[in-house]
């Protein structure tokens, strides 16, 4: 059996690597009548001579035997001391000094390293669950053997089937070892090793009924023959052993144990495979090569291969699904950096080619959830910026009052025949300046979505910078400090918009001469009225504000009244002042639309031309004119500590994978099987 160790021990790789519960190998149940030698047969395949034999019942409690495969001593300290011998967490066992070693779960912390002490534990602990009177328990002794020649594998050493009571045994003593037998062979992962002495009838074999209960198929039962060496002299087992008497699926195999005298005499387990084989030569030299405890446990290793066998597709399907996966999270870190600066130009110009797709809506990563990058910006400038100009009233915050001082103002000291232009112009260009405030709103609001883009691709488009923080903020330093600066120019633009149309009112514009003529018209005819002396009909209450003398505005100060009183007054207005408050209104309407209407488009040209063109156009040169510096570039593409460390166990993990796959393929392979 040893030749499986090494697959075992590397399949024991695989399943570490990939997580999943160690390979649960068989359990062998060792199932006989009393004395047949089922003791002996478990030692030889153990390889050490440890468990109690003898005759009569010596076996009364149930022996669960697990066998640990541990790297040898050497090994072992070498590993402890650090000298990098690399060792799975349970074959090391720091503190052990043996080559070999037993341990008892009544007794955890006792190391037995003499195989004779657990002979005696082993004796000790069975009179003390089980009286020392030959009585029976089912209660097991669980006994770990450690050892760089063994298999992890559980051996299961049962009491033998007896039919009388002895001592003080009960009287249902059959059944009770039966129960405790049937308990141990049930489960399926378990292979049975029937063991009957080769002196007594194997049709009357109490093991081999017990088996076909649990094992009816005989899927799952081994034969073997012992004490092959004490049949009466004239007899032999060779029809038992084809097969003839009783045929077993698994096989039937002979062997020969050592003899009382031999135990008692301690003769070494080399010698007695040695003396068996010689044996089984002279007495069946046709099956030698099919019997011997040699061929049992090579048998058991073929079964045992076979059951990993059938574990192998399901493994392999779970290493190629786990490798699938650790390699996508692989490539989702991206690479060690080797070239600085080819990374660093590759990072920005993505991050710039991002920044600029966003604005133009060709973003491979696209929001679904809320605008955002050039949409955004429209957004701002048709719906914000475009309808609150909307929602401005040409006339908000003007009343006749303010229009009549205007026109007075305007006047001086004559009364006008006319309404004065220069009332209107005055008038017209307050109106034009409550434009302003909306204008410069809206470059906020770009600038603020510019900002946000950054983030947007720094976090979702750029995947690269999570793995560079300091890149990272790098970036988000330079475009913000181009978008601050851009800020005034863009902003000094603007107000120039508003200030060029407060610069000079152009009643000759093209939309406005309809407007100009009315007023021209109404003008005139106004003047035929006074001529004439008619009067305008309907008159109205207004409030007439005239400051103390010296106190108006310089532009006001034309207006000087002669009346000392701040006191609003309230009189009627004479049909010519509502005429011409109409006419001054219809003008400043219609003038203020023009404006409002060059206003709201040229602002957002203003805006793209600025701020938005500018930044994209110079984004790629302003971050490598500022980050692309020789002595930059190592601190900039420091990783992130979290990067850094999940890469290389991502990577570590793979090659896991990678080599447990090999070590499947190998297997599937082979033909050890
Ligand atoms: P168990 O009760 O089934 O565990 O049987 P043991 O292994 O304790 O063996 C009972 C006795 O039979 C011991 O004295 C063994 O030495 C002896 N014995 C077992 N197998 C053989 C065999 O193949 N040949 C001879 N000569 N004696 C054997
Ligand atoms: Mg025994």
């Amino acid at each position: 059996m040893e030749t499986l160790i090494p697959t075992i021990n590397r399949l024991q790789e695989v399943f570490l690597t990939v997580g999943a519960e160690v390979i649960q190998l068989p359990q062998i149940v060792v199932v006989g009548s009393q004395s047949s030698g089922k003791s002996s047969v478990l030692e030889s395949l153990v390889g050490r001579d440890f468990l109690p034999r003898g005759s009569g019942i010596v076996t009364r409690r149930p022996l669960v035997l697990q066998l640990v495969n541990v790297a040898p001593l050497q090994d072992r300290l070498k590993s402890e001391n650090g000298n990098g011998v690399k060792q799975n967490a349970q074959s090391s066992y720091p503190g052990v000094k043996a080559e070999e070693w037993g341990t008892f779960l009544h007794c955890k912390n006792q190391i037995f390293a003499d195989f004779q002490e657990i002979r005696r534990e082993i004796e000790a602990e069975t009179e003390r669950g089980s009286g020392d009177n030959k009585g029976i328990t089912p209660e097991p002794i669980y006994l770990k053997i450690f050892s760089p020649k063994v298999l992890n594998l559980t051996l299961v050493d049962l009491p033998g089937i007896t039919k009388v009571p002895v001592g003080d045994q009960p009287e249902d003593i059959e059944a009770q070892v039966q129960e405790m037998i049937l308990s141990f062979i049930s489960n399926p992962n378990s292979l049975i090793l029937t063991v009957s002495p080769a002196n007594s009838d194997l049709a009357t074999s109490d093991a081999l009924k017990l088996a076909r209960e649990v094992d009816p198929d005989g899927r799952r039962t081994l034969l073997v023959v012992s004490k092959l060496d004490l049949m009466d002299a004239g007899t032999d087992a060779l029809e038992v052993l084809l097969g003839r008497v009783i045929p077993v699926r698994l096989g039937i195999i002979g062997v020969v144990n050592r003899s009382q005298h031999d135990i008692n005499t301690q003769k070494s387990l080399e010698d007695t495979v040695r003396d068996e084989h010689a044996f089984l030569q002279r007495h069946y030299p046709s099956l030698a090569s099919r019997a011997g405890s040699r061929y049992l446990a090579k048998t058991l290793s073929r079964l045992l291969m076979h059951h990993i066998r059938d574990c192998l597709p399901e493994l392999k399907t779970r290493v190629t699904v786990l490798s699938a996966q650790y390699q996508a999270r692989l490539n989702s870190y991206g690479q060690p950096v080797e070239d600085h600066s080819a990374t660093l130009l590759q990072i920005v110009t993505k991050f710039a080619s991002d920044y600029c797709n966003t604005i133009e809506g060709t973003a491979r990563y696209i929001q679904t959830s809320e605008l955002c990058g050039g949409a955004r910006i429209c957004y701002i400038f048709h719906e914000t910026f475009g309808r609150t100009l909307q929602s401005i009233d040409p006339l908000g915050g003007l009343t006749e009052l303010d229009i009549l001082t205007a026109i007075r103002n305007a006047t001086g000291p004559r009364p006008a025949l006319f309404v004065p232009e220069v009332s209107f112009e005055l008038l017209v260009k307050r109106q034009i300046k409550r434009l302003e405030e909306p204008s410069m709103r809206c470059v906020e609001l770009v600038h603020e979505e510019l900002q946000r883009i950054i983030q947007h691709c720094s976090s979702y488009s750029t995947q690269e910078l999570i793995r560079f923080p300091k890149l990272h903020d790098s970036i988000v330093e330079v475009v913000t400090g181009l978008l601050r600066k851009r800020l005034p120019v863009t902003n000094e633009m603007v107000h120039n918009l508003v200030a060029i149309e407060l610069a000079y009112i152009n009643t000759k514009h093209p939309d406005f001469t309809d407007a100009a003529q009315v007023s021209a018209s109404v003008n005139s005819q106004q003047a035929e009225a006074l001529d004439g002396g008619k009067r305008w009909k309907n008159e109205k209450v207004a409030e007439e504000r005239i400051p103390p003398a010296g106190f108006g505005s310089p532009s006001k100060s034309q207006a000087i009244n002669l009346l000392d009183s701040a006191m609003p007054v309230s009189r009627k207005l004479s049909s010519k002042e509502q005429r011409d408050c109409e006419i001054i209104q219809r003008l400043i309407k219609c003038y203020f639309l023009i404006v409002r209407k060059s206003i709201q488009d040229s602002v957002p040209k203003t805006v793209m031309h600025f701020l938005v063109n500018f930044v994209k156009e110079h984004l790629q040169s302003e971050l490598v004119g500022q980050l692309y510096k020789q002595g930059l570039l190592q601190e900039l593409l420091i990783e992130s500590q979290d990067t850094a460390q999940q890469r290389t166990e991502v990577a570590q993990m793979l090659e896991a994978l990678k080599k447990a796959n090999n070590i499947i393929s190998e297997m599937r392979e082979t033909h050890l099987w």
